[in-house]
């Protein structure tokens, strides 16, 4: 087709879910064997300063949403990233040819993040994240359904059963579709 074409030579993937449910884990395996370049926006705030100081409630930097869809722009017009971030909602919905929300089991979720020294409303918050599946509510609010696609991350044959999934769409993947 014609339409709405993006220019991009290779697609934006957008990967997302609660903290644990293995974004980054999955992401630089996808990058690594789709030759995609993975930006961690977690990662990029803190060595870019693109926060607003710390979020004492939530034992967390406060993201400038701004700043960091400045930082990215220029990146995601060229194409071929994966952005790995446990939100969605504020990146223009241009950017993305594809939403990944990972999901994990509660019990596994809940070790994965005790692991990970999560305590308190801390766990608990996140925990609960992933109860009300918040951020596959936030994908389907912010993107196009035909673009969104939840993936359980239970397991690691899970893990690379999505890479493989997800290696297999890029390698389809056209500018034109
Ligand atoms: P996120 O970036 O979403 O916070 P990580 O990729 O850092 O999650 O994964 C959190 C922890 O859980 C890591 O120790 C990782 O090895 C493990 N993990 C993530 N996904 C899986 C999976 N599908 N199966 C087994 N372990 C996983
Ligand atoms: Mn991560």
């Amino acid at each position: 087709g014609d339409g709405g074409g993006s220019g991009r030579k290779k697609p934006n993937i957008l990967i997302t879910g609660t903290p644990g449910t293995g974004k980054t884990t999955t992401s630089s395996l996808l990058a690594d064997a789709a030759q995609l370049r993975h930006i961690n926006v977690g990662d990029l705030v803190k060595q870019k300063n693109l926060h607003d100081g710390w979020d004492e409630d939530l034992q967390c930097h406060v993201v400038d949403e701004d700043l960091v869809c400045d930082e990215l722009e220029d990146m995601m017009e060229e194409g071929g990233n994966i952005v790995d971030y446990h939100g969605c909602d504020f990146f223009p919905e241009r950017w993305f040819d594809c939403v990944v929300v990972l999901q994990t089991d509660n019990p596994i979720l809940y070790d994965r993040l005790s692991n990970r020294g999560y305590t308190g409303s801390k766990l608990s918050n996140n925990i609960e994240c992933e109860i009300f599946q918040v951020l596959l509510e936030e994908a389907k609010a912010s993107y196009p359904d035909n673009i969104v696609v939840a993936l359980q991350s239970d397991s690691i044959e899970d893990m690379s059963k999505n890479v493989e999934t997800l290696v297999d769409w890029v390698r389809r993947w056209s500018p034109a579709s």
